[in-house]
């Protein structure tokens, strides 16, 4: 990386340390943007290419790392299904402190994950009560929460993965609002690819279009505002074979006002 490079990301390490969790939590994963009785909702979206990407048979192994996890817990509610060791990462203490709160089970949390998880057991065909399985399930199978920074070539303490790298990948909303420009975005793709075993899969979910997006009352974070083919570009370049693009645009009442956003994107791809 060069110094103008290093710049923009010691910038947006700066945005971040005012990153509010609760009001982060509170801006996205409430109704309308949250609303399970809607199915044209962005988290049920969301949630609908997470389930059906798990669930096709080609995604499997042992370890699922999650990249960039904030103060969510959404994206691998289908995933600890399949694999047997979930890792949470994410840069920012308060982060990493709030889904300790959620995996101790001892109440404090800032958002309720429980429609979430009867969602899912609906995806899956079961009952929403199974919801309090599914919680157990995902609180047996997260191995750990680690710090993790996507813009250094290797972006994980060196003993946090086995030497044979995850065999999944998922990661959203992280990437592209983190990074300082496209070209750091796809050194980031780059870099947690590294993390990954040869043909083992990526799930990327992401922002279309989006300039800023607030992280708490005044907090506003700059985000690279990307399209459809700059992602493709950056995948192709970054070492992944895609397998699926999908594309979602958000409805004129999911714009809020917390960002600029105006669609999300969903990859599937493989390392190769
Ligand atoms: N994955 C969550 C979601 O889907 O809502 C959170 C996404 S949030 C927009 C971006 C996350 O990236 C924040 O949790 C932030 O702490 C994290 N982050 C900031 N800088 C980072 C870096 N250099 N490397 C990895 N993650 C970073």
């Amino acid at each position: 990386m060069g110094l103008g490079a290093e710049n923009g990301v010691a910038a947006m390490a700066a945005c971040y340390q005012r990153f509010d969790p609760a009001a982060y939590l509170q801006y996205n994963y409430t109704p309308p943007r949250a609303d399970f009785e809607r199915k044209d909702s962005i988290v049920p979206w969301k949630l609908a290419c997470l389930h059906r990407a798990f669930t096709e048979g080609d995604v499997s192994g042992e370890l699922l790392v999650d990249i960039g996890s904030g103060p969510t817990l959404y994206q691998v509610l289908s995933g600890c299904e399949v694999f047997n060791k979930v890792l949470l990462t994410d840069f920012l203490e308060v982060n990493r402190q709030e889904l300790r709160g959620w995996l101790q089970d001892e109440g404090g949390c800032s958002l309720d994950w429980t429609p979430f998880l009867q969602h899912v057991c609906k995806l899956e065909g079961r009952r929403p009560s199974a919801w309090t399985e599914k919680a157990a399930k995902l609180r047996q199978v997260i191995m750990d929460i680690v710090h993790i920074d996507v813009h250094c070539p290797q972006p994980l303490a060196l003993d946090a993965l086995p030497s044979a790298g995850a065999d999944c990948l998922v990661s959203c909303f992280c990437l592209e609002s983190v990074s300082p420009d496209l070209a750091a975005f796809t050194r980031a793709l780059g870099n947690i690819g590294r993390l990954l075993r040869p043909g083992g899969h990526l799930l990327l979910i992401g922002a279309l279009g989006e300039s800023y997006y607030f992280g708490g009352p005044g907090v506003k974070i700059p985000v690279v505002p990307l399209n459809e083919a700059q992602v493709c570009a950056s995948l192709k370049e970054s070492g992944y074979t895609l397998i699926r693009l999908e594309v979602y645009t958000l409805p004129q009442d999911m714009r809020v006002g917390v960002d600029d956003v105006s669609g999300v994107f969903f990859v599937k791809a493989m390392k190769e």
